[in-house]
């Protein structure tokens, strides 16, 4: 019989990263025992990617920034389908949530009379990302992870969760193994909050690492949480194009934001050609004007580079169809051509993007500071995730919580760049607090040993199959091929038939995975984990896909290619049914409170 190495916790945290850690911070803060259990090393997340900022309406460089701003630029990028309680709690906490953070020992850029700095991101009405450079999410988990340590939180490193347990319906902790020796462990827990980051590497152009394999949706939803708006996976416009090893790697939104234009192959800077209605008003009409915008003046408006990314990807991908591209299939981001307005643009750009300017001269030779980048749509973010209760965030699996990116709601059909690192502060913190809480109301949960001794023998059974089994790795590849060719950017009806008809099979050699070796780092074995939780979301995206007849934010149907007024009034639903089957819904939008209605109205 295998062995499992036993824990006990008040709140379980699955995932280290800033929701992950923030989540461990508050929780611990209440007294409660807590552990974090993170399949790479601490400080190895997506949060320490993240480069362009954290988005809150600190109104530090430009005072008519607010709450009611930040709360409908978040709507309108969402296109209506966000969790309107979450949008609200996430612009009016944001701030808080930053300052805390500081006083922790964050250290923001800064404006010149000391406080923190703030930029310009698409979709945002105001600058409004405090930031580090290009580098804030890596100063942003150096503060989470000192200061979570001194909370007294305990770490699995390099463990990875591989199921959820359950006691009486509601849930009981979790049970993994580490990569190190291949050991299996057992973290009974009264409340588990999951917080394991997106599903990127279901596709092959991303700019996600290999951790983010959808684990946390797909657990949540094996013990029957519902998932919602899986349809939604955001293309980031500008990813890297070349060279072909590094294809998918961001190009930060701050790119723009700092002045950055795109340019076709004619050098015509295409995206004053298509403006959508929904933003014609706060859209500049002249490169002049857009360009002031970036310089800060308040009487210019944004320029159509600082579009939602959904718009600005959708507009790059027809450029490159149309064979206007650049020569390895992608466009021209420039921000050299600042050189005509600022003398020492070269430190300048260096200074404002040090990590673009490292990444593009290592991985391509190549000076952004004297010529145009290609760039490219990349899987980046996935909006779609655990439904949750926009306050607690609670799922309806009782005891079962989740944040940050593997939580649904706040960004609705399409999430604003620096919405991320502000939700998974905001909705970490609140997660943490009510899984200590509901831990505390609960008592010790019972272990089902059966159950863990099921999932320890399927955990071992791929090494029984050896060299004569379906190789793992061809199968995520198959996968990432049919995900990247079939419900990609632009999707079809027929085409996501054919997926599901690929996925289905792919399912069934996912069955008979064989693996050689032995238990300690096998990355065959850590793969074998890895491809049924892929598969799983993949089914779940393109599900929901299909039965939203309609393009809106980050899903664009080309058989159904206009908004329809009617699809705006529900998310779609994805779940287990009672035989095991997938079952996909719509569930209408509880109608919005008469107040958050007219703060829209106000904006508009
Ligand atoms: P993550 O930080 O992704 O952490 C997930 C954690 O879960 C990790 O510790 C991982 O090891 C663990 N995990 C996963 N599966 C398991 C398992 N089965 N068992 C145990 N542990 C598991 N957003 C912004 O707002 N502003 C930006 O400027 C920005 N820039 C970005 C740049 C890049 C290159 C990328 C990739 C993303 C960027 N984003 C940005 C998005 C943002 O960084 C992420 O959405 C956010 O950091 C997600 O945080 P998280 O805590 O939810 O998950």
């Amino acid at each position: 019989m295998p062995e499992f190495q036993r824990f006990s916790y008040d709140v379980l945290i699955i995932g280290a990263g800033g929701a992950g850690l923030r989540a461990a911070i508050e929780a611990a803060a209440t007294g409660a025992k807590v552990g974090v259990v993170c399949k790479s090393l601490l400080g190895k997340a997506h949060t320490v990617m993240a480069e362009g900022g954290v988005a809150a309406a600190l109104a530090n460089v430009d005072d008519r920034d607010n709450w009611r701003v930040h709360f409908s630029d978040t709507m309108r990028g969402g296109q209506y389908l966000n969790n309107w309680r979450m949008a609200e709690l996430h612009a009016k906490e944001a701030p808080e949530c930053v300052r805390e953070l500081e006083a922790w020992g964050a250290l923001f850029d800064r404006t010149k009379d000391g406080r923190i700095l703030q930029r310009n991101f698409g979709g945002h009405r105001y600058p409004r990302l405090a930031h580090v450079g290009d580098r804030t999410g890596l100063e942003m988990i150096r503060t989470l992870q000192d200061h979570g340590i001194h909370c007294g939180m305990e770490v699995h490193m390099e463990c990875t969760v591989l199921s959820l347990l359950m006691d009486s319906g509601r849930v009981a902790g979790a049970c993994g193994y580490d990569r190190e020796k291949g050991r299996f462990h057992l973290w009974q827990a009264k409340a588990v909050v999951i917080a394991t980051g997106g599903i990127g590497r279901a596709f092959k152009i991303t700019s996600n690492s290999w951790e983010y394999t959808g684990d946390g949706l797909a657990l949540a939803y094996r013990v029957g949480a519902e998932l919602q708006d899986m349809e939604f996976v955001q293309f980031h416009p500008t990813g890297m194009v070349w060279p072909i090893s590094v294809r998918g790697i961001l190009v930060t939104e701050g790119v723009r934001g700092e002045g950055g234009v795109l340019r076709n192959s004619e050098g015509r800077r295409f995206m004053f050609d298509d403006i959508p209605d929904l933003y014609k008003e706060q859209t500049a009409d002249t490169e002049e004007e857009g360009w002031r915008y970036t310089q800060g003046d308040k009487n210019a408006r944004r320029p159509p580079e600082l579009l939602t990314r959904d718009h600005v990807a959708r507009c790059i991908n027809i450029e490159v169809k149309a064979g206007r591209g650049s020569p390895h299939g992608g466009v021209f981001l420039d921000i050299s051509w600042i050189k005509q307005h600022i003398p020492g643009s070269e430190e300048h750009i260096k200074r404002k993007l040090p990590s673009m300017y490292h990444q593009f001269k290592q991985l391509a030779d190549l000076d952004i500071t004297k010529e145009p980048m290609e760039v490219g749509p990349t899987t980046h973010y996935m909006m779609g995730g655990i439904r949750v209760d926009g306050d607690s965030q609670m799922s309806n699996v009782p005891g079962l919580f989740a944040a940050g990116e593997a939580a649904a709601g706040l960004h609705g059909a399409n999430r604003l760049g620096g919405n991320s690192l502000s939700d998974l502060l905001v909705f970490g913190r609140r997660a943490g607090r009510y899984a200590a809480e509901f831990a505390k109301s609960n008592s010790a949960p019972t272990i089902d040993e059966q159950y863990l001794q099921s999932t320890a023998t399927a955990a071992l059974a791929p090494f029984e199959r050896g060299p004569s089994g379906e190789n793992p790795y061809q199968i995520q590849y198959d996968l990432q091929d049919t995900m990247q060719d079939l419900v990609g950017i632009v999707r079809t009806e027929s085409e996501m038939e054919q997926a599901l008809d690929k996925i289905t099979q792919l399912d069934e050699r996912a069955e008979r995975i064989g693996i050689t070796g032995n238990r300690e780092y096998n990355n065959g074995w850590h793969t074998s984990f890895d491809v049924p939780n892929m598969l799983l979301v993949s089914e779940a995206v393109t599900h929901a896909a299909i039965l939203r007849k309609e393009s809106r934010g980050a899903q664009f149907r080309e058989d159904f290619p206009n908004k329809d007024a009617e699809w705006g009034k529900y998310n779609i639903i994805v779940k287990q049914g009672t035989q095991g089957e997938m079952q996909i819904e719509k569930r209408a939008i509880a109608p919005m409170p008469e107040e958050l209605k007219a703060v829209i109205a106000e904006m508009k």
